[in-house]
């Protein structure tokens, strides 16, 4: 069995000035550079990637600089990220696809540790991938029970808001990722949530 590390870096500004107030840190870079070095070292044997999309593309793609093989497996006939993201996974030459499969069971070793996935494709065949670590990217759920009744969310369960912000029921703001929207960011939340308080204080002078 091979030995693995799962380590997720994520380098930001923030993470590298560690508990300075300005400049970087750089005991907390050395532990960077000491984190890459050993995963490295190691080498992950093969890294299985769960979902088609932008998430999984990209961070797919990066697995296979580190990886000797990285698996991709998409419960659709292709991958939906975006064509830059796409070709830039397609030119790594150690990654595979499994398209039209999903994972229907992690398996584990004698010692309960993980050591592949099943796959059932459309035709309800299995296969057991086999690897070192898997890496789920198959989506978010919005956190919107609370306003299920009142038919202002999607089958997705994502929040409909016209530009003001205004739910179909009067009163009713939403703002951020729970929203239908296309790109969820800080910076769209942000928005939505200056556009949404207007909005809001405005119905409220309406109202009195
Ligand atoms: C791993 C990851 C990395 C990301 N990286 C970036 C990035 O680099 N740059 C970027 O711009 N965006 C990034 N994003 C996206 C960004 O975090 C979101 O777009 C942004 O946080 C959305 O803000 P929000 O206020 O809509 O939702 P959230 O930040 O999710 O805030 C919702 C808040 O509502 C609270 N809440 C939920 N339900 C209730 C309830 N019933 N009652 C009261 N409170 C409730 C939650 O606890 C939470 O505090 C990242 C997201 C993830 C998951």
């Amino acid at each position: 069995m091979a030995q693995y590390k799962r380590v997720l870096l994520k380098l930001s500004g923030e993470s590298l000035m560690g508990d300075k107030q300005y400049g970087i840190d750089e005991n907390r870079l050395d532990d960077y550079a000491r984190q890459i070095k050993e995963v490295a070292d190691m080498g992950v044997q093969v890294g299985i990637v769960i979902g088609g999309g932008n998430s999984g593309v990209e961070e797919a793609a990066y697995l296979a600089t580190l990886g000797k093989k990285v698996v991709v497996i998409q419960d659709l006939p292709t991958l939906t990220a975006d064509q830059k993201a796409q070709d830039i996974l397609k030119s790594r030459p150690n990654v595979e696809f499994r398209f039209n499969s999903s994972v229907t069971k992690f398996l584990l070793d004698e010692n309960g540790k993980m050591k592949g996935v099943e796959i059932k494709n459309k035709d309800g065949k299995t296969e057991d991938i086999l690897g070192d670590g898997a890496f789920e990217y198959i989506g978010l759920i919005p956190v919107t029970d609370m306003v299920k009744d009142l038919g202002i969310a999607n089958k997705f369960g994502y929040i409909e808001a016209n530009d003001k912000m205004e739910t179909k029921v009067p009163g009713i703001f939403s703002a951020g990722d729970v929203n239908v929207k296309q790109i969820r960011q800080v910076v769209t939340a942000t928005a939505d949530g200056a556009i949404a308080v207007q909005n809001a204080l405005k119905y409220l002078d309406d109202l009195n």
